[in-house]
């Protein structure tokens, strides 16, 4: 899908907000979710959405959900630099499927990164469920504590 097109409410991302699909969530508020991405690139690697806005990418969202999705986006990224202790931390965003997107609902990746180790491929492999819900323990714990 190119940048233009028509947002499809049945794309993965809104069938979670819905609550129609599971997540790891992370953090939820009226406007943001975040969540485990299900195929990480490396470990912690999590998902940053906004809720209201039918956005597909970057230029469909209007400038003040941007902000509160950003905000979230740092909070959440300082989150798992703190627990994780990674190296560094790469934050993300695709428009259009030539740029490498392809779940079709804006979103931010933070994928805690880690020297020497390369980036897993993308959308390619499932995490363990047992892992993915150990690791939401550890973040939720952080995020509330
Ligand atoms: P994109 O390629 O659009 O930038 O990123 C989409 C991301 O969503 C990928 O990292 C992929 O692993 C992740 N993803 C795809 N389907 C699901 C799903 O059903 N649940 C979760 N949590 N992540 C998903």
């Amino acid at each position: 899908m190119s940048l233009h097109g028509e947002y499809d409410p049945q794309n993965i991302f809104a069938q979670i907000i819905r609550g129609e699909a599971p997540c790891y969530k992370l953090y939820e508020d009226d406007d943001v979710l975040a969540f485990l991405d299900l195929f990480p690139q490396a470990f912690g690697h999590t998902l940053v959405i906004p809720k209201r806005a039918a956005a597909r990418n970057l230029l469909e969202i209007d400038a003040d959900a941007l902000c509160k999705l950003m905000r979230v986006t740092q909070r959440l990224t300082q989150v798992l630099v703190d627990e994780l202790q990674p190296d560094g931390v790469q934050v993300a965003q695709f428009n259009g499927a030539p740029a490498g997107q392809t779940v079709f609902h804006l979103h931010m990746h933070i994928i805690p990164r880690l020297a020497g180790q390369g980036l897993g491929i993308h959308a390619a492999n499932q995490a363990e469920p047992a892992e993915l819900e150990e690791l939401q323990a550890r973040l939720v714990k952080r995020i509330s504590g």
